[in-house]
């Protein structure tokens, strides 16, 4: 029998691990193990403080590291990001409200580029509204095609005076 030498327990000599240049080790192997786990947790919190402080001090290299992560798993980034956004599908549209309201500037340019981009959806959007104020409901379909061609017919028309030569 061996008394360890921390939690103070007389115990049987195959609980203590034996050590080439000592023989048995003065503490037992429920302390040593405590010991071993206690060291790990410290040291990995101090493992993950230095990479914090690591990153905190190379926010470049971060990024590029990121980067290049990005880069190499583009399909497996792009599964996450769309996983995360449909489970975070209130927090996204809120997330773009947010934008929209911080950089008006940014909307207006975005819808000019895609009015010019898409003039015929622009005429028919335009229409649609129309209709609908004055209707007071969704206009039909047959309608908004209708309307659509007026405004075009409408266009040429001016368009023609334009041209006429003054007499
Ligand atoms: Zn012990």
């Amino acid at each position: 029998m061996k008394r360890c030498t921390k939690c103070g327990v007389e115990k049987d000599e195959s609980e203590f691990y034996t050590c080439k240049r000592d023989g048995l080790l003065r503490r037992c192997k429920v302390c040593i193990s405590e010991a071993n786990k206690d060291w790990m947790s410290r040291n990995e919190k101090r493992v993950a403080e230095n990479k914090q402080r690591w990153a905190e001090a190379n926010k470049e290299k971060v990024i590029l590291i990121k980067k290049a992560y990005v880069d190499r798993n583009k399909e497996k980034v792009e599964q996450r990001r769309r996983n995360w956004a449909s489970v975070n599908s209130e927090k996204v549209r809120a997330s773009r409200i947010r934008w929209k309201k911080e950089n008006p500037e940014k909307v207006k340019a975005s819808r000019e580029k895609w009015n010019k981009a898409n003039p015929e959806k622009v005429v028919r959007k335009v229409a649609y509204q129309n209709l609908k104020a004055t209707l007071g409901f969704k206009p039909p379909e047959e309608l908004v095609l209708l309307k659509q061609q007026q405004y075009l017919i409408n266009k040429e028309l001016k368009n023609a005076k334009h041209q006429q030569p003054s007499e």
